[in-house]
C-alpha cells in the first residue's frame, strides 16, 4: 500500500507548539511572575442563555419518543437553515434557505471543499493566511500560489490579472491580519474570478465583528452569485468554538466545468456528512432569535472593547498595525526592526505577555505579530499597561 505522498509536502506547524513551549520554560524559571496570554483565537465567554436554553430544550426533545429524532438531514434542518436566511437578510443580502447547508464548523467546510474540485487547479491563498487553506490543498497535491499582503496594500491584496488562479481563498475580516475588504475591493475580486471562471472560497468567520460599512458576505457584492461560496461559524459570533456550528451558502446558479457547484457539495455532503445534532441546530437557530442576537452582542461588545484598548495603546505608542476595528484580531509591526520571535521573546521576558508571531501565518508575516482580544478585560488592561511602559 501507499499513503497519500502529498503529506510529506505539508511543512511541519511548529507556530503553537513552540509558543507553549517557550511560554512554559519561562513560567517554570519565573514562577512568581503572572503570564497574561493574548495569543490565544479562541473564546473566553460563555454562550449565552438564550442559546443555553435552546440547547437543553433540544436535548430535552431526544429523550422523548415523539419528539426523537435519528440522523438530521446532510445539509441540515429546514429552522436552521431558515434562521440562517434570515440573518443575512438582516444584513441586506438575500440568500436562500436552500442555498444554505449547517455545517459543523468553517474549518471542516473550507478544509473539505476542496473534495469537489480537481487536484489541477491552481489555488490562490493570501500571505499571511489561516493555515487550513494552504495544508488542506497541499494534501491534495494542488499548487499553491500566494497573494502578498503587505503594509504597502494595508495587507489587503488584490487581484493581478497577470496571475493565474482557478480557486481563491479570500478570509475577510481576516485571521491573522484584522483587515477587511471594502465593497469596492471584494468587486474587483469578484470580476476577476467571473472573468477567469475562477471561483472565490470566501471565509467570514469573522463577519460579525465589522462595525464599518465593509460587506459582511461576499454576497453583498454584484456578481458574487456566479463565483463564490461563503463558509461562516459560530464560533467567534457566539462562542460555539465547544459547541460546533457554521453555515456554508453556495448559490444553486454556480456552475463550473459542466457542473452545478452546489449539487456537487450536496453529493459530497450525502457521501462523507451526517450532519450536525439536533440540539446545537436548536442552539445555532437561538443564536438568530432576536432575544439570541442582543445576547450575543453584548459578549461582541466585549471583545471590542478589548481590541480598541489594545489598539489605542499601539496608536499612543506609534506602532503600525492593521485590524481592531473590524476584527478580533490586531496585527501590528513589531517595533524596533525586531523578528516576531525576537519581539515574542521581548514581550515574554520583559511584560510577561504572549503574543503569536506573525511568521507563523507565512513568508509576509515575517516582523509581524498578532494580539488578540478574546482574553479577559482586567488581563487586556493589564497587558496593555505593561506594553505601554516597555516601549514608550
Ligand atoms: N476560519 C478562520 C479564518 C478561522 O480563524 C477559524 C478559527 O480560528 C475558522 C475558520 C474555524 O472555524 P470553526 O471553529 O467554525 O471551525
Amino acid at each position: 500500500m501507499r499513503i497519500n505522498r502529498n503529506y510529506d509536502n505539508l511543512v511541519p506547524s511548529y507556530l503553537f507548539a513552540e509558543i507553549a513551549k517557550r511560554t512554559n520554560a519561562y513560567i517554570k524559571a519565573n514562577p512568581d511572575k503572572k503570564v497574561i496570554k493574548l495569543g490565544i483565537g479562541d473564546v473566553t465567554l460563555p454562550l449565552a442563555p438564550v442559546v443555553v436554553d435552546a440547547l437543553k430544550k433540544g436535548a430535552d426533545e431526544l429523550g422523548v419518543k415523539e419528539t426523537f429524532k435519528g440522523y438530521p438531514e446532510y445539509e441540515g434542518y429546514d429552522f436552521a437553515r431558515e434562521a440562517v436566511a434570515a440573518y443575512y437578510k438582516r444584513n441586506g443580502v438575500t440568500v436562500a434557505a436552500d442555498e444554505i447547508f449547517i455545517s459543523d464548523g468553517a474549518k471542516s467546510d473550507t478544509g473539505n471543499i476542496g473534495d469537489i474540485f480537481g487536484a489541477d487547479n491552481i489555488v490562490m491563498v493570501t500571505d499571511p493566511v489561516y493555515p487550513v487553506y494552504v495544508d488542506s490543498n497541499i494534501m491534495a497535491g494542488r499548487q499553491i500560489v500566494y497573494a502578498p499582503c503587505t503594509r504597502e496594500n494595508g495587507f489587503l491584496a488584490m487581484p493581478d490579472d497577470s496571475v493565474r488562479a482557478d480557486i481563491i481563498y479570500l478570509c475577510s475580516p481576516n485571521n491573522p491580519t484584522g483587515a477587511a475588504y471594502n465593497a469596492d475591493q471584494l468587486k474587483a475580486w469578484v470580476d476577476y474570478a467571473n472573468k477567469n471562471d475562477a471561483i472565490i472560497l470566501y471565509d467570514a468567520a469573522y463577519e460579525a465583528f465589522i462595525t464599518d460599512d465593509c460587506p459582511r458576505s461576499i454576497f453583498a457584492v454584484d456578481g458574487a452569485r456566479t463565483c463564490a461560496i461563503e463558509f461562516c461559524s459560530l464560533s467567534k459570533t457566539a462562542g460555539f468554538t465547544g459547541t460546533r456550528c457554521g453555515y456554508t451558502v453556495i448559490p444553486k446558479e454556480l456552475e463550473r466545468d459542466g457542473h452545478n457547484i452546489h449539487g456537487l457539495w450536496y453529493r459530497r455532503e450525502a457521501t462523507k456528512f451526517n450532519g450536525v445534532s439536533y440540539p446545537v441546530q436548536c442552539a445555532a437557530a437561538a443564536v438568530f432569535s432576536d432575544e439570541g442576537l442582543a445576547q450575543i452582542r453584548e459578549n461582541l461588545d466585549y471583545y471590542k472593547e478589548n481590541a480598541r484598548i489594545i489598539a489605542s495603546a499601539l496608536d499612543e505608542l506609534g506602532i503600525y498595525y492593521t485590524g481592531g476595528k473590524n476584527s478580533p484580531y490586531i496585527w501590528l509591526q513589531c517595533p524596533n526592526g525586531m523578528g516576531s520571535w525576537e519581539f515574542f521573546d521581548f514581550l515574554l521576558q520583559n511584560a510577561q505577555v504572549v503574543g503569536t508571531p506573525g511568521e507563523g501565518f507565512g513568508a509576509c508575516g515575517k516582523g509581524y505579530f498578532r494580539l488578540t482580544s478574546f482574553g479577559d478585560r482586567d488581563n487586556t488592561i493589564e497587558a496593555v499597561e505593561r506594553i505601554k511602559t516597555l516601549l514608550q
